[in-house]
């Protein structure tokens, strides 16, 4: 029998789509307003939830804190906070959460963190701290009523043996107390689809988010995807191909690879997507467009 798509969404049944938004915290004034503006052009698409990264080893402690209380205070979305274990004893990451709570962040997004010696070097827990992100939501969940989202990884973490292996980590965290998943960023949805059957067939039931990253630059996504273990398929590199010095093309390129994709995800029952935004919203706002995910038009 042919297998019949899914009904690819329109106007009026974009309601059951649910986006979300990650951004990172700036650095410098101009990066503050890119960050603002694009807050300010995704929020109308009314996102469930927008996320903030946490620069390696906390790097960006107070920056991301600053960040999703400014989001708070505002009230036009609902932030989810990054946290990670690295390099911080239980102490330290404890005061962070309940910097976090103060502030009136509900929703955080659990982590591990990287090796501080960089990609490929072992991971050492800090003596007094979290040993991996397990050990670290069950220390959220202690100190207040948060939702903690945590992270999959379709084409398997670096570190880990097997998909497998992975797939038994995330039961954990589940278990700890994760309701949602948003996956490392992939470009072949077989990826995503398989491990979401494999996932569900070890009786995982949370939402796993697709991340979705639209290709801003794709020298710059290749070099990330080759850290962080998603692959870059031929046909992917070949479509931004003697376009290094045609910035037009290529945003237009990628607009057309990422509607590809999250339009074939939506064939596949897919109705939640988590955007890799880069604090830009122009790729983001016209998928998001495409998948009818319209700002609301006050009634006349
Ligand atoms: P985990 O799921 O904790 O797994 C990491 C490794 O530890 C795996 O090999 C796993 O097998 C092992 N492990 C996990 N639990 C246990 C356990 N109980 N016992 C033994 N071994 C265990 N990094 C940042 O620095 N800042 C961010 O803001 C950030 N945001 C991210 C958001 C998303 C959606 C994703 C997918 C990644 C993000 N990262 C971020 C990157 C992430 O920190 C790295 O990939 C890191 O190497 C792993 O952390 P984790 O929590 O994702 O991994």
């Amino acid at each position: 029998m042919l297998h019949q798509p899914h009904p690819r969404p329109s106007r009026s049944h974009s309601d059951d789509i649910r986006v979300s938004f990650e951004f990172f915290p700036p650095k410098t004034p101009d990066m503050e307003t890119q960050l603002w503006d694009c807050v300010e052009r995704l929020a109308p698409l009314n996102p469930s939830f927008v996320s903030v990264t946490y620069g390696a080893g906390g790097s960006t402690r107070e920056r991301t804190h600053n960040t999703v209380a400014r989001m708070v205070r505002e009230g036009k979305v609902t932030p989810a906070a990054h946290l990670t274990c690295v390099g911080a004893s239980k102490d330290e990451v404890d005061a962070v959460v309940r910097g976090y709570h103060a502030a009136g962040v509900r929703h955080i997004v659990a982590l591990r963190g990287d090796p501080q010696g960089g990609l490929g070097t072992p991971y050492v827990a800090h003596p007094g701290g979290y040993a991996h992100s397990t050990a670290l939501i069950e220390g959220i969940r202690a100190l207040g009523d948060f939702e903690i989202m945590v992270s999959a990884y379709p084409e398997k973490h670096p570190e880990s043996a097997s998909l497998e292996a992975d797939i038994d980590v995330l039961a954990a965290k589940v278990d700890a107390g994760a309701t949602r998943a948003i996956t490392q960023f992939f470009f072949d949805n077989a990826h995503y689809l398989r491990f979401l059957d494999k996932v569900r067939g070890r009786g995982i039931t949370i939402p796993i988010l697709p991340g979705i990253v639209p290709v801003q630059n794709f020298r710059q996504t290749a070099g990330f995807a080759a850290k962080t273990g998603a692959s870059v398929p031929t046909w992917l590199a070949r479509r931004f191909e003697g376009l290094d010095n045609d910035p037009a093309t290529r945003k237009l390129i990628a607009a057309a690879v990422a509607a590809e994709q999250v339009l074939d995800l939506v064939d596949h029952g897919v109705r939640d997507f988590h955007f890799y935004t880069m604090n830009r919203a122009d790729l983001v706002f016209a998928i998001c467009h495409l998948l009818g995910v319209r700002a609301e038009v006050p009634a006349a």
